[in-house]
């Protein structure tokens, strides 16, 4: 089991961590940027939200390909020790793609094909023991399919989800179904304004509190994230990146990463949460300085975690002044 050093006051039983189940797609990628282009790459949001978890604690990913999957993709997964009993291949289509393209800030991005392959496709239910896994991530994927891996579970400690335009647009009513029954929601400012109504990011990070969620985070890209919690309001800013290349999978790495470091510290409270964002931020912004999940996979990248978390704690520490100065 790996884990983060996480710090100190929070580390009372780290060989405690308890395992997480990510679900979400695993996708097949076209990605066009402002500088560069890759084709067929291993992408999809459990992909990176598994591959970004798996530096944390031991990850269960769930979720379908087609007959065009490598068997050298799934190894990148068992390379990570991530258990893949319950990532089902269906052989009679292909799996889910994607092509995307960035445009010049690579703050946005348009959507130029999404084929949900066997993704549409009916699941097997998840394998013996897996229900019962405590820290559970809907990563971004059709919410009918959140709905039932999450009725499959059972009485799960922590239960964090991601969505996207795409569900947005066509199935708003089932969203907002799961969004009323999980812990901790997360999306972009622009998907929460879609959501929401609202055009502000503090107005519709309230609104989706009224939703039902118990606490959600709206990520700004690299204006960096706000959480929304009943016990208050938090601002993270996003770790100074210079070396952007690929910004796919940064909301995954990001949620995955974060649902991992709550199932590390076993808590989540507002703090725990603050702490897991800190966590959260450092692994999406590696995410992004490679193509595809290629530098969530390395084993050097735990290490540039915990460097770039100790970074982003410091620069985000305010001295102590005199109040009256
Ligand atoms: P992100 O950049 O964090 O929004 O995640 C991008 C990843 O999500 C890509 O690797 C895509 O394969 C995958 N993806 C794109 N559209 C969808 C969708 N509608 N549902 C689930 N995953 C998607």
């Amino acid at each position: 089991m790996r884990h983060v050093s996480l710090p100190v006051s929070l580390r009372a039983n780290p060989s405690e961590s308890a395992p997480l189940l990510v679900s979400g797609t695993v996708a097949y990628d076209d990605i066009l940027t402002p500088t560069d282009s890759g084709e067929h790459l291993l992408g999809g949001s459990a992909s990176y939200a598994a591959l970004a978890a798996s530096h944390f604690t031991t990850v269960r990913i769930a979720s379908i390909v087609g007959a065009d999957f490598a068997a050298a993709d799934r190894e990148r997964f068992l390379a990570r020790e991530i258990d893949t009993a319950a990532l089902q291949t269906d052989t009679s289509g292909d799996t889910f793609f994607w092509r995307g393209r960035y445009h010049d800030n690579f703050n946005t991005r348009d959507t130029l094909e999404t084929r949900l392959g066997v993704n549409a496709h009916p699941r097997a239910p998840l394998p013996a023991g897996h229900e019962t896994t405590p820290y559970v991530l809907l990563a971004n994927d059709a919410p009918a399919i959140q709905l039932d891996l999450l009725a499959q579970m059972r009485s799960p400690r922590l239960v964090a989800a991601d969505s996207m335009n795409l569900w947005i647009e066509t199935d708003l009513a089932r969203l907002r179904h799961v969004i009323s029954k999980i812990h901790l929601f997360i999306v972009n400012d622009s998907e929460a304004a879609q959501l929401t109504g609202e055009r502000n990011p503090v107005r519709a990070g309230h609104a989706l509190l009224s939703f039902g969620a118990r606490a959600a985070i709206v990520k700004k890209g690299e204006h960096g994230t706000l959480l929304f919690h009943p016990d208050g309001l938090f601002a993270l800013p996003a770790f100074p990146v210079t070396e952007l290349r690929d910004s796919t999978g940064a909301g995954d790495s990001f949620a995955g990463a974060l649902a991992a470091s709550l199932a590390v510290m076993q808590r989540e409270d507002f703090d725990a949460i603050k702490t897991a964002m800190l966590y959260a931020t450092a692994t999406a912004s590696l995410s992004i300085e490679a193509f595809s999940c290629n530098k969530l996979e390395a084993a050097s990248t735990t290490a540039e975690i915990e460097a770039r978390s100790a970074f982003l704690r410091e620069m985000t520490r305010l001295p102590s002044v005199r109040s009256s100065f």
